[in-house]
């Protein structure tokens, strides 16, 4: 992959501010581990980047609060507002808690209740509305302008984006070997374009790979249209990537940074969720399994044999009681 000096320019200051972003004062340094069975299984070593570990459970802690951290205190005093299918509501209910600003967050009604409870846990106003993403982004927008609070976006916002970028300035430092593809879950494209940024900025060799759900696949969409387009429609079983239309931040990287965009099915995130289990003991949301579906998916259709493979593992917000129904679908996902 070759960059043109504008977008060479464009990596470099994603790399600049991922380089500052100061998310270690809430986030961890997650683990990036071998998967033994599903490496063994498929011929290739696959390793897990752990972001189902970091306080509140998925890697949106990160972007939050590298945004939060660098309002003025004007904007501060006069609290955030966010719309969220529920972990980015969780990462800005606990960077605002931090930081002592006063936060609401408009969830869709169809939110895992466990992502609620996350939010007012935290000290957060939920507000429920709508069906999904789209229609909470809209009502979130709508109140952010009657009462001036700043709007934080999930995933359009370039220190959001920064702050998410994070993930791999760790994978490379943890892992300065060989390193094939990384394979990024995508919603709004916040993880993806500071993971790709990032990573093609310092080597460009390493394959990026996005995922999207079958239901939610507006990248896909969008880099086939060579324009952001709005799909008609989004499922929500991944609720964590049920995006619409991707962010326009995250589009400018991902036009030229994204080696190609997967798309996976429910059963087969029910399979990669029982895989997860199985290597770790950890139980990961439908979202957090799109890039164990997509490796799995990738071996068998390349052949891939002796590579190393990364999974960002995004996420472990599901509800305790749909796990009899992703155990049942598990078994219809298995290749
Ligand atoms: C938000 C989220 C994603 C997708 O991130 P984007 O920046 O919106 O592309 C993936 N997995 C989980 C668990 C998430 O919460």
């Amino acid at each position: 992959m070759t960059f043109s000096s504008t977008e060479f320019a464009l990596l470099e200051h994603y790399v600049k501010k991922i380089l500052a972003a100061p998310v270690y004062q809430l986030a961890v340094r997650t683990p990036l581990q071998v998967a033994p069975a599903l490496s063994a299984a498929l011929g290739n070593q696959v390793l897990l980047k752990r972001e189902d570990l970091q306080p509140t459970f998925s890697f949106k802690i990160r972007g939050a609060y590298n945004k939060l951290v660098q309002l003025t205190p004007e904007q501060r005093a006069r609290g955030v507002i966010a719309a969220s299918a529920g972990n980015h509501a969780q990462g800005v209910a606990l960077a605002a808690r931090e930081l002592g600003i006063a936060a609401s967050i408009v969830m869709p009604r169809t939110a895992p209740q466990l992502k609620v409870q996350g939010v007012r846990n935290l000290g957060a106003e939920a507000v429920l509305h709508g069906e999904s993403f789209p229609f909470a982004l809209a009502h979130a927008l709508e109140l952010a302008q009657q009462t001036g609070r700043e709007f934080v976006s999930p995933f359009d916002d370039p220190d959001v984006i920064a702050g998410q970028g994070t993930v791999a300035m760790e994978i490379l430092r943890q892992h300065p070997g060989r390193l094939d593809a990384i394979f990024v879950p995508v919603g709004g494209g916040g993880l993806i374009a500071g993971v790709a940024a990032y990573v093609k900025y310092l080597r460009p060799d390493v394959r990026i790979i996005g995922v999207e759900s079958q239901h939610s696949a507006c990248l896909q969409a969008a880099l086939a249209a060579g324009e952001r387009v709005r799909l008609a429609q989004v499922g929500t079983f991944a609720d964590g990537v049920a995006v619409a239309q991707i962010g326009a931040h995250g589009f400018d990287v991902c036009r030229f940074c994204v080696d190609e965009v997967m798309t996976v099915t429910n059963d087969q995130l029910c399979a990669a969720i029982k895989d997860i289990y199985d290597d770790t003991r950890a139980i990961t949301e439908p979202s957090g399994a799109l890039a164990v579906a997509a490796i799995k998916q990738y071996v068998a259709r390349t052949g891939a044999r002796g590579q190393t493979l990364v999974a960002i593992d995004s996420g472990a917000n599901i509800n305790f009681d749909s796990l009899g129904h992703v155990a049942e679908r598990a078994a219809m996902g298995a290749i």
